[in-house]
């Protein structure tokens, strides 16, 4: 047996066995070494019905008596109740919010549960467990299950299953490539000084540590061993991309501050310093002999807007090379059509004294301001047409949803590429822009002049993320904080509202209602195992609440929803409904969380904020902070739980959304921050990420390395694996 054997080769799988080791991109016996286990069980855990207590963390195999869906003691709550029994005695167990588990257990049927004691009314029940189908019960349980091996407690590894594959089975074969002595022929890629210094395991123990732990200890260092790792050479893939990216040649724009300082004037408000700040940093980058590659990170309503604008205005005022009565040209591109539509208009207004024109491109048309006709006002024209003018560097300033990379429409002039809410587009749509002009973009230039320039990119987002984790994840490019928000702002009066508050909350919203003003209603996603079944039963939260909104409580309005399952013309009729005032209750799932301004809509109930991070919510609330009117956010909670009221107190008290975003870091794990699934890191990096000394120790680590090799050449396993990690995320 080799490292690269073929797992099918070395052991007899059936059918099903090797479909599911496809579906996990399991192909030889080291990608086997390398599928860590999710979790780690004990026989200490392992328990009996009789003589558990309430904070007992349990394993129970018993009997499923009884099974049923019903409704919790406060109406409306959809729960799965079920009587279970082993030898000892009987225990009810019950699934909050998770009524299908009901069709999923059956009576009569034996299953694994893992999951906590919890009490109410004197009586205990397992509350929210995990489960798995077994065949039968274990006789006498230990003995039965672990007979092979002879120790009182014994620690033992949970893999992610799929259908086909156990985990019992990744792990007996593990045992046998152990068995087999090739452990030796991986050579680690992290130096042993460095793992000396931070007190790591090597590779090979930290593989034997992780599969098969005498200690939990044991397999904690050897998964900070592999977080360590992850982090270090996503660190190394970012700097070297960086450094990569710094050989390109672009525009160089020698603007002025004073001249840029004619434009920021005219703003219908006084830019904050943190605006002015950024400005004065791009511009700066503008005039390297490089492509700028920054990221503009800004909490909602910090005005980000206005930063692109002044820095488009240096790009516009600009003549290429040869062409003195031509501009230089940007393309800005934003994750949904009614944003487009929004910028295209606010663009005008900054613009439209300069006499250019203006290009809005999306899948349901093409405009141009100004129109020839009414010189005030904008025009729908052709596609064939705006592309014609975009090609032959007329149209300076065009604005898009994804149409723009799509249809790969092409420039003359580009020089700046700004990508706004980029957390919207995935890592690959952002890598296709910030390639070079040429063979790999999907943005060209027919200029011969240009081909050989990269335009400067600017990406912007409001996704609050801790810092040392930006530092990581977008080690690539530079990083700049929008952290103050506009002067005169009225903060968000934000109210914590328990169940018997709610009717008192439903008066006081009607009497805004009545005032003019609209509202957002915020339904929780429910998180289940079934994916599909989560999205039929987000819609149904969505619907239904709309609906009881209309009948019990604000029959005399039009309300509308929005959610995920609807097609995107849909989505977009709804939101120009409510931004036109046509709806005036939007109740919706989080996909409302693009930067959309409805001006007037000044209240957002979030339902169920339990469920959500802290930094969501605060996205969420984001909406309504967009005008002079007082902004209120109900923050509508079920829980009993003192502790779940507390983290939501941290709303009415976190001075931005960076620090709830380190809250829920800390109190809840990496899985509440936002958009997580798109960084290319794996699980176990991500719950490493919430220990701050480990990312920075890897980073740092990283920058050593890079900074006295740039190109990897005295390192050849690092670069071997950095290319990797290139491939793996690129192809995700
Ligand atoms: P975001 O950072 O979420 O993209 P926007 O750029 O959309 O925020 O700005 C939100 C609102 O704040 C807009 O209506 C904008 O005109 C306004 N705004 C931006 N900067 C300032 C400022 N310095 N003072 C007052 N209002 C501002
Ligand atoms: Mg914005």
């Amino acid at each position: 047996m080799e490292l690269n054997s073929l797992i099918q080769k070395e052991f007899r799988t059936t059918e099903s066995q090797k479909k599911a080791l496809k579906k996990l991109g399991l192909n030889t016996i080291r990608d086997l070494l390398f599928y860590f286990p999710s979790r780690y069980e004990s026989t200490e855990d392992l328990k009996e019905i009789k003589g558990l207590k309430k904070g007992d963390k349990i394993i129970l195999y018993a009997q499923v008596k009884k099974i049923k869906a019903t409704k919790a003691y406060y109406k409306k709550i959809p729960m799965t109740e079920a009587t279970l029994e082993d030898a000892t005695g009987v225990i009810k167990a019950i699934w909050f919010r998770q009524a299908y588990i009901s069709k999923m257990l059956h009576e009569g049927s034996y299953a694994k549960f893992t999951g906590t004691i919890s009490e109410r009314n004197g009586k205990l029940y397992l509350a929210n467990p995990e489960y798995q189908n077994v065949s039968s019960l274990p006789i006498v349980s230990k003995e039965a299950l672990f007979s092979e091996k002879n120790s009182d407690s014994f620690i033992f590894p949970v893999y992610p299953e799929t259908r086909g594959l156990s985990s019992k089975w990744i792990y007996h074969k593990i045992e046998k490539i152990f068995s087999v002595g090739i452990l030796d022929e991986i050579s680690d890629p992290i130096s042993k000084e460095i793992l000396k210094k931070y007190n790591l395991p090597i590779l090979k123990t930290a593989l034997i540590w992780i599969h098969t732990p005498q200690k939990k200890s044991d397999a904690q260092a050897s998964r900070k061993r592999f977080a360590f790792e992850e982090v270090f050479f996503i660190s190394l893939l970012r700097a070297k991309q960086k450094t990569e990216y710094q050989k390109n040649p672009s525009f160089k724009i020698s603007k002025t501050q004073k001249e840029l300082n004619e434009f920021i004037k005219r703003f219908p408000f006084k830019a904050t310093d943190s605006q002015l700040n950024s400005i004065k940093v791009i511009l700066k980058d503008f005039k390297k002999d490089y492509a700028m590659n920054r990221l503009l990170e800004g909490d909602v309503g910090s005005g980000k807007t206005a930063v692109a604008a002044a820095t488009i205005y240096a790009i516009t005022t600009t003549s290429p090379k040869n062409q003195p009565s031509a501009h230089l040209q940007t393309a800005y591109m934003v994750p949904t059509e009614i944003l487009a539509k929004q910028h295209f208009e606010s663009f005008i207004k900054f613009f439209e004294y300069l006499n250019i024109n203006i290009g809005l491109i999306t899948s349901s048309g093409c405009f141009k301001f100004p129109s020839k006709v009414s010189p005030t006002t904008w025009t729908k024209i052709s596609r064939a047409q705006l592309s014609k003018w975009v090609a032959n560097g007329e149209i300076p300033i065009l604005i898009g949803t994804h149409s723009l990379i799509q249809k790969s429409v092409e420039f003359k002039n580009l020089a700046y590429i700004i990508i706004d809410e980029q957390h919207k587009f995935g890592i690959l749509q952002r890598q296709k822009l910030s390639k070079k002009n040429g063979a790999n973009s999907n943005i060209t230039t027919n200029n011969a002049e240009n081909k050989e320039l990269t335009p400067h990119l600017l990406s912007m987002t409001a996704t609050p993320i801790p810092r040392t984790l930006a530092l990581s994840i977008y080690g690539d490019l530079d990083l700049t904080l929008l952290d103050q928000m506009p002067h005169g702002r009225k903060p968000i009066i934000t109210e914590i509202v328990t169940p018997s508050q709610r009717d008192n909350t439903y008066q006081q919203i009607k009497e805004k209602l009545k005032e003019g003003r609209q509202l957002y209603v915020i339904c929780p996603r429910i998180e289940e195992p079934d994916p599909t079944k989560a999205g039929a039963l987000r819609v149904k939260s969505v619907t239904a609440e709309a609906q009881r909104l209309k009948t019990e409580v604000f029959p005399e309005y039009k309300i509308g929803i929005l959610h995920s399952k609807m097609k995107p013309a849909e989505k977009e009729e709804v939101m120009g409904d409510f931004a036109s005032g046509k709806i005036t209750i939007l109740v919706a799932t989080s996909v409302v969380e693009v930067g959309v301004n409805v001006k007037n809509a000044t209240m957002i109930i979030l339902e169920g904020a339990e469920r959500f991070g802290l930094a969501q919510l605060h996205q969420l609330r984001g909406r309504v902070i967009r005008s002079n009117h007082q902004a209120y956010c109900f923050v509508f909670s079920d829980t009993k739980t003192e502790k779940t009221l507390e983290r939501l107190q941290a709303l009415k008290t976190a001075k931005n959304g960076f620090e709830l975003a380190e809250f829920d870091l800390e109190l809840r794990g990496s899985g509440e921050l936002i958009g997580n699934k798109q960084w290319g890191m794996s699980d176990l990096a991500m719950e490493a990420i919430k220990n701050i000394r480990l990312v920075e120790a890897a980073r740092t680590e990283a920058q050593k390395l890079i900074e006295g090799d740039s190109e990897l050449q005295n390192h050849p396993l690092v670069l071997e694996k950095v290319s990797e990690l290139e491939k793996l995320i690129h192809f995700e």
